[in-house]
């Protein structure tokens, strides 16, 4: 099955709502990157978060990326999204094992760890993008998201986020959810919410349960006029090409683009995001020095 977000609003649009099913997109990542379960699940939880924040863009050629960085064994988690919900992420150490205290439980913020940052990258295709800083709260990556929504838009949010994993490694069920309020929105509307949030339990067993997000988006909204405004069809997406690359290696200069040559004999560059591998013979490497040569001038 397709992964999916599902855009709804409630109570003549106080509250929006978002939620991803994202099992399919999350078995992608596990086969690219043959990471370890808790890897996964951290990295699954940061890539569904990263896609719903990339459908709250409003342009089409705008780009989030998000960063986790909490000093933890996973290292560092990058996830890239545009504004359809597309979304490719990678972590410094696929293969982490940390132990759990909890039997049957992945201990995704001991992986991750908590004592780092969440920093988020908006390209909105002007000048500069901007640039946001946030201290982590618990490296559980759901709390992570919420207090960067607090920080950066003062905005109430109730993020959720799942993966669980089968015996055999696949992937159960993966996705989540972000619930956000108006701020003019009756003190009893949030505490409703919190309720029914607390009611319906861990994320990945509601998704594991439940036929569709419209079902889960019903479950939570009960009573709140719940409304689907948009569906979107997600996945995991690499767009790199040999062209990025090319740059990457102008970029470096003659001097090591020479060096290249002389010491390794040609290049090979690899996406962090894909695993794809990309070859440059010394043939190659000569005309790159050809190209930084010009643009110099
Ligand atoms: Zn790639």
């Amino acid at each position: 099955m397709k992964s999916k977000i599902l855009r709804g609003t409630a109570l003549d649009g106080q509250i929006r709502i978002f939620i991803a099913d994202t099992t399919s997109l999350v078995e992608k990542a596990k086969d690219i990157h043959q990471s370890s379960p808790v890897a996964t699940a951290a990295l699954g939880r940061v890539l569904t978060a990263t896609s719903i924040l990339g459908v709250m863009l409003k342009g089409d050629r705008h780009k989030i990326t998000t960063r986790i960085h909490g000093q933890g064994p996973i290292g560092t988690m990058i996830a890239t999204s545009n504004a359809s919900g597309n979304v490719k992420g990678y972590v410094t150490n696929p293969q982490v094992m940390v132990e759990s205290s909890t039997p049957g439980k992945l201990n995704v913020g001991g992986a991750v760890g908590k004592s780092g940052e969440i920093t988020v990258i908006k390209d909105l295709g002007l000048k500069n993008p901007y640039i946001g800083n946030y201290p982590l709260v618990s490296g559980e990556i759901g709390e992570d998201f919420a207090a960067y929504f607090m920080y950066s838009e003062q905005q109430p949010s109730a993020v959720g986020l799942g993966v669980t994993i089968d015996k055999d490694y696949t992937i159960k069920s993966a996705g989540g959810f972000i619930i956000q309020i108006l701020p003019e929105t009756d003190d009893n509307v949030a505490f409703i919410l919190e309720e029914r949030i607390k009611e319906a339990g861990s994320v990945s067993k509601l998704i594991e349960n439940s036929k569709d997000g419209k079902e889960i988006m019903y479950q939570l909204l009960e009573g709140l006029h719940p409304k689907v405004l948009e569906e979107y069809e997600i996945d995991y997406i690499c767009d790199c090409n040999r062209e990025r690359f090319e740059k990457a290696l102008i970029s470096l200069g003659t001097q090591e683009l020479r060096s290249l040559i002389e010491d390794d004999h040609g290049a090979e560059l690899q996406c962090h995001f894909c695993n794809k591998k990309y070859q440059f013979s010394e043939e190659n490497l000569e005309a790159l020095i050809e190209e930084a040569i010009n643009t110099d001038n």
